[in-house]
């Protein structure tokens, strides 16, 4: 077979595998390096913790920051959190082009990660979670609040995205860059945004950081709603200054001992 017929045969399965419409007629985007093995490892237990913890379920997603390479991340292909393994992980452009798909399915809301570490050179790691504790802090005027110390990284305050106000009738999905730009923006400096009807988004400056504030953010809004309801609404919340405090001192200490406990619970599974 000829040079030219090889290519020819070659092409033709791509687009049959449905590689190349996938990639616009674009060349997919060069990698930022590999990732080092521990950065891996703590990528697929933080996917795999959050499940067990009963932050993400069969939706949501954790994502890193390549450390080589500021504008590539990396997270799972679209699948279930508690069955994300190694070869699961695709790295991705800051316009949500994957480096190397391979024709797997990805996530669509992936650009929810994309405009955050674009506008946020802090962040080097977000989860997208569903909540359902957290749903009723984005569809009503109640604000949430931090009621204990574990939460104090929200004292500053949580914004509400509400993809209504930009964009219409949605399927509620942040599915573009668009989408994604204008919850990065309603986000600002914060540590995380709620979505109207849809859930949360995460970010921490590690891992284990946006692993713990993704737990300890919807234990919050569940003892919130407690308190509330034994209170008559009558809650006493820390003070700002006392939620700055706690940050100053180490935001209970980068979740180092409870990340130890969470990723010895997830091994071997
Ligand atoms: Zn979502």
């Amino acid at each position: 077979m000829s040079d030219i017929i090889t290519r020819r045969v070659f092409t033709v399965s791509l687009i049959a595998a449905g590689l190349v419409t996938s990639l616009k007629g674009q060349q997919p985007p060069a990698t930022g390096g590999a990732l080092e093995p521990a950065l891996i490892d703590d990528l697929v237990a933080a996917y795999r913790i959050l499940a067990q913890q009963g932050v993400l379920d069969g939706f949501g997603h954790v994502s890193v920051r390549n450390p080589r390479a500021a504008n590539r991340f990396v997270m799972s292909r679209s699948l279930a959190p508690e069955l994300v393994t190694a070869a699961d992980l695709i790295e991705f452009d800051l316009d949500g082009n994957a480096v190397d798909a391979r024709g797997r399915a990805l996530y669509s809301e992936r650009f929810i990660h994309a405009e955050i570490y674009r506008a946020r050179a802090d962040v080097r790691a977000v989860v997208h979670n569903h909540a359902a504790s957290l749903i009723p802090f984005g569809v009503t005027t109640v604000p949430l609040r931090p009621v204990y110390h574990m939460a104090s990284f929200i004292g500053d305050g949580v914004p509400v995205f509400d993809i209504r106000k930009n964009f219409g009738m949605t399927d509620m999905l942040v599915s573009d860059t668009a989408k994604g730009r204008a919850l990065a923006q309603v986000l600002g400096s914060k540590s995380c945004v709620l979505m109207r009807g849809h859930g949360v988004v995460v970010v921490g400056s590690s891992i284990p950081i946006v692993v713990g504030r993704s737990i300890y953010l919807e234990m919050n809004a569940r003892v919130q709603t407690q308190s509330m309801a034994m209170g008559g609404g009558r809650v006493t919340y820390l003070d700002p200054q006392e939620a700055q405090k706690m940050m100053d001192a180490g935001e209970n200490r980068g979740y180092e001992r409870a990340w130890e406990l969470w990723k010895s619970k997830v091994k071997g599974q």
